[in-house]
């Protein structure tokens, strides 16, 4: 038996430290990066933030709404071939700049992959995502992903090691998503006992991914901006929100009234609802790891989008960083016991 006593931090165990910078205003900031892959010749030009794929968050009306705050988002593997001829034919070509096609690693959902891919050429992304990206068959998918689409950006996920983000970099991926158990609807933790706390799986995965010129995504447990300028300061490529993003117009979930209020239920990905909704029962062998929560229908996710780029802005401000890229070299993490003054919650 091993225990590893180096302690392992979340984003609610750090502050970043303000620091002396020349910039004058908020506005000043860039946070727009350009990114370059290892092994496609495409670019990504754009705020580096991308909405889940969880089939309420990633869904078409939010790629066409964060598409043009040049946000990407992971659509989710439930829409049907025809929905997805639809929304190719009835949208505009610059959207598709801002996608993600997601798949698992089944032949069935392979096959649905090709046929979506083959509908345009302009759908750059693939997003290959399994809760578990431990298998040895998760490395073999990718490898053949990567054989059959040597031109696409390719993303799998999630693993939170450097070891297994190294041997996905190795097997074809471009990038490699972050995290296990952050999530706001996810019960992994306590369902397994599995897990790693998001910032240093950030750290420590961007680290195993940047010396293969491979690039990272932090997946979940972000809270507010704040986490994400964390998440940013501790090297993440990219950062993936689902909670954030969720109950808002641009959605897909059931909504329900009470007392004259609005309601969007919320739902991990495999929780019992989805479950039962994409699969029709929860097989006997195994147990839901996502949890369902009643949110409050907070409108247009405009608003959410404005407030998480201010946010964003300041943060760079505080430690002097013209661009969203300087926001890791010029943050300096503290390890504290409180965050916010919570009186008035
Ligand atoms: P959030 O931004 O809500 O904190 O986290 C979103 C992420 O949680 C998703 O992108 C996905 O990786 C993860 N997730 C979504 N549904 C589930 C679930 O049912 N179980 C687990 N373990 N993780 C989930």
């Amino acid at each position: 038996m091993r225990i590893e006593e180096d302690i392992k931090l979340g984003f609610k165990d750090v502050l970043i430290v303000p620091k002396r910078s020349a910039l004058k205003s908020r506005s000043e900031v860039n946070l727009f990066r350009n990114i370059n892959f290892k092994y496609s010749k495409f670019n990504y030009l754009g705020v580096p933030i991308i909405a889940s794929n969880m089939d309420t968050v990633g869904t078409f009306s939010m790629a066409v709404k964060l598409s043009k705050f040049n946000i990407l988002t992971a659509i989710h593997k439930y829409y049907s071939i025809q929905n997805w001829k639809n929304f190719i034919f009835n949208t505009s070509k610059y959207v598709f700049d801002y996608i993600m096609v997601s798949t698992g690693i089944s032949d069935q959902d392979y096959i649905k992959l090709k046929i979506i891919l083959s509908l345009s050429s302009l759908l750059k992304y693939i997003c290959i995502d399994v809760a578990n990206g431990y298998s040895e068959c998760f490395l073999d998918f990718v490898k053949k992903v990567r054989t059959d689409f040597p031109e696409k950006i390719i993303c799998a996920g999630n693993v939170v090691t450097g070891e297994m983000v190294e041997a996905l970099i190795l097997s074809g991926a471009d990038i490699v998503k972050i995290g296990i158990g952050p999530g706001s609807v996810c019960t992994t933790r306590s369902k397994t006992g599995i897990g790693y706390p998001q910032l240093s799986a950030v750290i420590e995965c961007a680290d195993a991914a940047h010396g293969l010129h491979g690039r990272i995504i932090s997946d979940g447990g972000c809270t507010n901006s704040g986490d994400i300028a964390k998440a940013f300061g501790a090297a993440a490529d990219f950062v993936m929100l689902g909670g954030i993003f969720a109950g808002h117009n641009e959605c897909e979930g059931n909504i329900i009234e009470e007392n004259d209020k609005k309601f969007m239920i919320f739902y991990g990905m495999s929780s019992k609802n989805a479950m039962k909704l994409h699969m029709g029962k929860v097989e006997v062998y195994r147990t839901d790891e996502g949890k369902s929560v009643k949110l409050l229908l907070k409108g247009s996710v405009n608003k959410t989008v404005l407030d998480i780029l201010g946010g964003l802005r300041s943060s760079c401000t505080y430690v002097g960083a013209k661009k969203i890229q300087e926001l890791t070299k010029r943050t300096t993490f503290i390890r504290v016991l409180e965050q916010e003054n919570k009186i008035f919650n």
